[in-house]
């Protein structure tokens, strides 16, 4: 009943501009690849239920089955059974056709959130900007997500800003305006694992192939939409190896200012997720040949505009990026923490020199460091106390007489503190003896330990001696 209502409200009607745009941005590319694949393998729907899609089969994509995570199969499989449309989309679907393992599953469908939300009983609605559905299976979780309708359509809760920003659009629609709004034609893909068939409205299929990222619609208006747009440009083609199109590329730089109307908090999720990509390095490079530092991305700035601890932020990015291409997991936290690490060491020498003693200006130090970059580069309170520890750890590195160095390795944080040591040395501001000293202490025995014990220089504290009491003479 519901379903039916939702389906009339919402036959599809394309949002004017981007309609408009899509079809006149690229015809001539559009037609050719077109013509190419419907020529080869991919079947066009044209009065079918999906509006021109091209389809393509899997003799044609050839995505590995087992690449799939059966969670999301699970998923698409209760949707089917319950009589509703259910595709994974997005980035799972361009990563399995780069033939790469996607991080995780989104499943679009036709089913209202409370729809979805009564078909599994493990899953949980979320979200206020637009109301999703995680379905859990153990410890992996899918994002289903109903068709998203055009901000443009007068029915649903929509808004935009004057910059033509959009600030709310929690609407629904059909399967062709979900596609339309998505950013790029490479994320526009639905794939059907019951039928092993790819749905294409925007030619992601051939321009995937061909390694071009290329933005939906005119992209003059989908950036100014979302300025964030531009930043998963960057991160995207850099993590995938793929090329923006010229005419995606070229509003970039003349348009990188929009993101300083961007809410903090939405440039800390994307950049924390360009950190993380396993690209950083890259991206950092690209982010600066488009124009997209300064004075716009705060946490940008802080990598690139500092003279005296480039050499750390690099190496910290670098060795991020190891971790995670082999597979390992990386803190935000210890990013953070290098990030502002020299930040924090200048903060620190300053308290020195005013005379207070090495902890306690320590202590100062991160206290003034988070206040003033916490907020500016909007890091969560939750990374915050990590960082603090990771920092406060430092100097007791450097004490390795008596029991102290026992002490440490027992401490909850004490890897990442070693990590951190690690890359203080690397770069030059320890020396590496001190990094090799903890690793060796680390994996040595007891005994070993014990005598690897330095001579404790520092001065003992002499205790001192219980003053006489003296009696108070009073005249008689
Ligand atoms: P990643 O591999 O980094 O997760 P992704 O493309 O899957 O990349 P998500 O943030 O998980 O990125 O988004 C899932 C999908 O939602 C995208 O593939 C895209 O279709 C759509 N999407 C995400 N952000 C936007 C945006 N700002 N504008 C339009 N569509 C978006
Ligand atoms: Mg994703």
């Amino acid at each position: 009943m519901i379903k039916k209502l939702l389906d009339r409200i919402f036959k599809s009607k394309h949002a004017p501009s981007i309609a408009h745009a899509s079809s006149t941005t690229h015809p001539p590319h559009k037609a050719q690849q077109r013509s190419k694949l419907s020529a080869k393998s991919a079947h066009k729907h044209v009065d079918g239920p999906h509006h021109g899609a091209l389809s393509i089969a899997h003799k044609t994509h050839k995505i590995d089955r087992d690449l799939l995570s059966n969670a999301a199969l699970k998923t698409t499989e209760g949707l089917h059974k319950a009589g509703f449309e259910a595709y994974i989309v997005g980035g799972a679907v361009r990563d399995l056709l780069l033939n790469r393992r996607p991080k995780d599953f989104d499943v679009a469908t036709d089913a209202t959130p409370e729809q979805v939300n009564r078909i599994f009983r493990r899953s949980r609605l979320i979200g206020k900007r637009f109301r999703l559905v995680h379905v859990l299976f153990g410890d992996e979780t899918i994002e289903v997500s109903t068709f998203r309708g055009s901000h443009l359509e007068a029915a649903g809760d929509a808004k935009v800003s004057d910059s033509g920003r959009i600030i709310r659009d929690n609407v629904f629609g059909s399967i062709v305006d979900d596609a339309l709004r998505r950013d790029f034609t490479a994320n526009a893909l639905y794939y059907n694992p019951a039928s092993q068939e790819i749905l294409d409205f925007h030619n992601g299929y051939a321009d995937i192939k061909a390694g071009i990222l290329r933005i939906i619609g005119k992209p003059e208006t989908r950036y100014a939409e979302d300025p964030v747009r531009m930043l998963r440009a960057v991160r995207l083609s850099a993590k995938l190896g793929l090329n923006i199109e010229a005419s995606s590329q070229a509003p970039i730089a003349k348009m990188a200012n929009l993101l300083e109307d961007v809410p903090p908090s939405r440039l800390f999720d994307e950049m924390l997720k360009l950190f993380l990509s396993g690209h950083a390095m890259e991206s950092v490079a690209a982010l600066r040949a488009q124009h997209l530092h300064h004075g716009l991305l705060p946490m940008l700035d802080v990598v690139l505009e500092q003279p005296m601890g480039e050499r750390f932020v690099m190496l910290a990015l670098q060795n991020t990026d190891e971790r995670i291409l082999a597979g390992k997991s990386a803190n935000p936290s210890f990013l953070f923490a290098s990030l502002l690490w020299h930040e924090m060491l200048v903060a620190w020498e300053n308290h020195k020199k005013d005379g207070q003693h090495a902890i306690p200006a320590l202590h100062l130090a991160t206290s003034e460091v988070i206040a003033s970059q916490a907020e500016k580069l909007a890091i969560h309170n939750r990374y915050t106390a990590t960082m603090r520890e990771i920092w406060g750890l430092q100097p007791r590195f450097e004490q390795r007489a008596g029991k102290r160095p026992f002490a440490l390795l027992t401490h909850p944080r004490y890897r990442a503190g070693y990590d951190f040591l690690l890359l203080r040395c690397a770069s030059g501001e320890l020396p590496m003896e001190l990094g090799e000293w903890w690793t060796t202490f680390a994996n040595a025995d007891g005994e070993a330990r014990t005598a690897m014990l330095q001579a404790d220089s520092t001065p003992k504290k002499r205790r001192k001696r219980p003053r006489k009491k003296t009696t108070a003479i009073t005249p008689e």
